[in-house]
């Protein structure tokens, strides 16, 4: 039998990251992954790399830029024509990107002598791992560390079952070669209105039927109501508290009955995607005799430092709890590797950015004003809109804001929320104020380049003290 320091089960960004940094530390490690490429090849890099960030980010690049081709050039003095659309090309282009990152994962796999194993992995008593390769054949390795990363897996919906590229999860939805006229999303969380937006700027008319009565639930409402206004005027149609009953595919396209404000109601569409959330990929993982205790939503049940309830038995990334975003996979893929060397290593879960990538974007890291009032903090809020920042005018981008949450008595920075143009860079800058417990009036006190956005986060931080300077009512709370 082959014995490793470390096997990994999966090859997402939590399991392939946790893979290098073993082996950065002088680590023999063995990674066993069964994601396929769609010409059926073994290939690493899991949800995020083959279906999820990346191939979703390249799509939201280049239909923006379609979009910004054919829109909004005219503000700036530039008069396009014969602008035309190859969805196919475009395809092609994401798959380009896709091929590239995960060859990029296997060329670092090699560099730092890993052991890729393609196929499927299961654990077994003792920390093996049962590994069947996709032409069926197995063998038994061990090791004295195990990681489980399995990742996640699209949620199903009993009321709109997939069928063939019509209803799609949202991987299908990312390989669409033509623009649907009329296209229906059930869910409009992170996926929802990040492929709707592809889909939307490339012509499509899109629906999404939302079973909550309240826009991205987990964001701060001040900045999801002026969101949900923006999306709406795009032509997101965007309908809340809608309760799919049932669907059925027919010749003129897809039926779909919901219920909403308790009338019934129904739509017409040529493609349905299903994006409802995820679930954990912990099906057969684990043989019963290893007991890897489950939560009842098949989450890997993990202690603060990931230790599974099975000794010598860590679990990352998607699987386990916390927020399903690759950032937070990786970090807790690189602490536990440093910590299976002897190392103190930890994630700071407070200091973990979101993103929808959305135009305007939307970011936030730490506490919504909602969940303060909740939990009856005393704080202090500085609002900075992009109308009033000099660089969001010149790029004509001046929808959005920028929001700081701080605590009233000690000042230190809660939460951060913008809504903005490039919001998913800006947002690195509050990551590191919420990391080094920054202040509002250390950001505040920061000399910024101008001009740029990030004067926006400069000015909401002096905003939390009634002292923004170009604002014209600023010293009203
Ligand atoms: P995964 O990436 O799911 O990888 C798990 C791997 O394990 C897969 O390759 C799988 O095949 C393999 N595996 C599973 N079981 C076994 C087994 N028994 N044996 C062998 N191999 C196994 N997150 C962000 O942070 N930013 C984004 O912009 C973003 N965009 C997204 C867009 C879409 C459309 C989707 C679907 C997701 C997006 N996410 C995004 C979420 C992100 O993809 C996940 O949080 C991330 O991939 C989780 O990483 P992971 O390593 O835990 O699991
Ligand atoms: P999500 O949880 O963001 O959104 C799912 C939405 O579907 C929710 O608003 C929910 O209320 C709604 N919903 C659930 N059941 C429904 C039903 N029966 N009818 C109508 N609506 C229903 O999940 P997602 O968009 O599927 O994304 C999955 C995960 O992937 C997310 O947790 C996210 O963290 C991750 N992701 C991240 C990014 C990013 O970081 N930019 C992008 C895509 C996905």
């Amino acid at each position: 039998m082959n014995n490793y320091d470390v096997i990994v089960i999966g090859a997402g960004p939590a399991g392939y990251v946790a893979a290098i940094r073993c082996a950065q530390l002088g680590m023999k490690v063995a990674c066993v992954d069964e994601w396929l490429d769609r010409d059926g090849q073994p290939v690493l890099g899991g949800t995020c790399l083959n279906a999820g960030c990346i191939p979703s980010k390249a799509l939201l690049e280049s239909s923006a830029l379609y979009q910004q081709l054919q829109q909004d050039m005219n503000g700036h003095g530039i008069s396009v024509t014969g602008v035309a659309l190859d969805v196919a090309a475009m395809i092609n282009s994401k798959e380009r990107v896709v091929h590239d990152l995960t060859r990029g994962i296997a060329g670092l796999f090699g560099a730092n002598g890993i052991e890729w194993l393609p196929g499927r992995g299961q654990l077994l008593p003792d920390r093996e791992v049962r590994v069947t390769a996709h032409d069926g054949s197995r063998q038994t390795i061990a090791a004295t560390h195990v990681i489980l990363a399995p990742g996640s897996m699209p949620v199903q919906l009993a009321v709109a079952p997939l069928h063939n590229d019509v209803v799609v999860d949202s991987t299908g939805a990312l390989n669409w070669i033509e623009v649907p006229q009329r296209l229906g999303i059930i869910g409009a969380g992170v996926i929802g209105l990040e492929l709707g937006s592809v889909w939307r700027r490339l012509g499509a008319e899109v629906t999404l039927l939302e079973a909550q009565d309240e826009f991205l639930a987990m964001a701060d409402r001040q900045i999801t109501q002026s969101a949900l206004r923006l999306f709406q005027k795009q032509g997101l149609d965007i309908q809340l508290g809608a309760c799919v009953k049932s669907t059925r595919v027919e010749a003129d396209g897809v039926h779909v009955d919901y219920e909403n404000s308790g009338a019934g109601q129904s739509l017409i569409v040529d493609r349905l995607i299903v994006a409802v959330g995820r679930r954990p990929c912990t099906d057969g993982l684990a043989a019963a005799e290893t007991e890897l205790l489950l939560d009842e939503q098949g989450f890997i049940h993990v202690d603060e430092e990931c230790c599974t309830s099975t000794p010598g038995v860590y679990a990352i990334g998607d699987v386990v709890r916390g927020p399903m975003l690759a950032h937070k996979g990786s970090e807790e893929g690189v602490a536990v590797a440093e910590r299976i060397a002897g190392q103190l290593s930890e994630v700071n879960y407070e200091a973990i950015a979101s993103v929808v990538y959305t135009q305007p974007e939307i970011a936030w890291v730490g506490r919504t004003e909602e969940a303060l009032k909740q939990a009856g903090v005393d704080y202090r809020t500085g609002v900075f809109p992009f109308a009033a920042s000099g660089r969001a005018r010149a790029m004509q981008a001046t929808a959005g804001m920028v929001k700081v949450l701080s605590d009233a008595v000690t000042d230190r920075v809660l939460g951060v929320h913008i809504l903005g143009a490039h919001a998913s860079e800006l947002i690195g800058q509050a990551v590191m104020a919420l990391e080094f417990d920054a202040s509002s009036e250390d950001i505040a006190r920061t000399v910024f380049t101008h001009p740029t956005l990030s004067e926006a986060l400069h000015e909401a931080a002096l905003a939390v003290d009634n002292r923004a300077i170009h604002v014209a009512h600023s010293r009203r709370r």
